[in-house]
């Protein structure tokens, strides 16, 4: 990576990620499950990730495969938790459907051929003067709005520096889960921004507790990281603990879950965005075409390749088109091309396994 992504509890420098080839006489497809390595962002690492896929989900799937997508969205559904393995097989078997299909992978998602607006997320900075070159540096590459991480003690100061310099910017905050209710001062001082969003502020399993915070600001909350599954999204709407939701295909398990989840909020009157953890060029691509479903109304995370990595493995790379959107490069499947030479450059391990 470029710069380590950093939150609130941890960071890391370098991109797994296990990719998921299936490959038949008909055609081939390519998957991308992309857990962060340790504990700090998710139960699932790259390791235990390898492990059940190798292990359980590939030989299953391989024994009994499944071609029908919402038959496998069903039966992914089965296994406990691995939302990340499940999110790589699913999207190799929708990527191969679309190839041999030669339709693009959003059609049959239910998409639409429109370009996706990005966002640009910037981790937390040493400095104010550090965070203000950053802000500057995006809005300058044409990123449709800026999101500032902040933690307690790194916050309204910096919301401030940033309203001072850039004035009234698409501008939202990420807290990554890392305050609680007794903060209701920082977020009262907060709301004066007109923010767009404060992104996830307590903690994932505070469902009810964000419903108390919604109540006493007038800024939208947006949860992340107590999205984590379509239980917990049908509590989100049932409790009105925010305005907006974050859906992240790695986290929800797959594109059809995450697509459940984008229907239930747009019924529910809850606009959503496609978040990222940041994921490879593979799991990026396959979460733009999911990006282009009507709810999807804010700009989503999925940032330029160049953004966080030298090198990507997809040709062309994620770039950004005229007024901060991106574009998808047409043609079946992800549209994208999985850079073979690339991936046997910077492979550690491989395994085939056959039906
Ligand atoms: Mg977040």
């Amino acid at each position: 990576m470029r710069e380590p992504f950093r939150i609130s509890n941890g960071e890391v420098a370098a991109r797994d990620a296990i990719l998921i080839e299936i490959n038949t006489d008909a055609g081939i497809g390519w998957g991308e499950a992309a857990p962060m390595p340790g504990t700090f962002y998710s139960h699932d690492t790259p390791e235990s990730t390898w492990e059940f896929v190798r292990q359980r989900l590939a030989p299953a799937f391989l024994e009994h495969p499944e071609f029908d997508l919402s038959r496998l969205s069903a039966w992914l559904n089965e296994f406990e938790g691995e939302s990340f393995a499940k999110a790589g097989l699913e999207g190799a078997v929708c990527d191969l459907f679309a190839n041999v299909a030669s339709k693009p992978l959003w059609q049959i998602l239910g998409g639409s051929s429109r370009a996706v607006e990005s966002g640009a997320a910037i981790g937390l900075m040493p400095t104010v003067a550090d965070l203000s070159d950053r802000v500057q540096k995006f809005l300058s590459e044409g990123y449709r709005r800026i999101k500032i991480k902040i933690a307690p003690g790194h916050d309204v100061e910096l919301v401030r520096a940033v309203r001072q310099r850039f004035g009234g910017i698409p501008l939202m905050v990420d807290a990554n889960a890392s305050y609680t209710l007794d903060h209701i001062s920082v977020f009262r001082e907060l709301d004066r921004f007109q923010l767009m969003m404060i992104e996830q502020p307590l903690a994932r399993e505070a469902i009810a507790e964000h419903a108390e915070l919604q109540r006493r600001l007038r800024t939208p909350l947006c949860l992340d990281e107590s999205a984590d599954s379509v239980a917990a999204i049908e509590e989100i709407i049932r409790l009105r603990s925010g305005r907006v939701l974050n859906i992240k295909v790695q986290r929800m398990g797959g594109l059809f879950a995450s697509r459940r989840a984008h229907d239930l909020a747009q019924s529910a009157g809850i606009p959503c965005w496609m978040g990222t953890m940041p994921e490879l060029g593979i799991a990026s691509a396959q979460g733009l075409h999911l990006a282009t479903l009507s709810n999807f109304t804010f700009p989503t995370d999925i940032e330029a390749s160049a953004r966080w990595y030298v090198d990507d493995i997809i040709s062309p790379q994620i770039t950004l088109a005229a007024q901060g959107s991106i574009r998808l490069p047409g043609g079946p499947g992800m549209g994208y091309v999985v850079d073979e030479e690339k991936v046997a450059q910077y492979r550690l391990r491989f395994e085939e396994l056959r039906a």
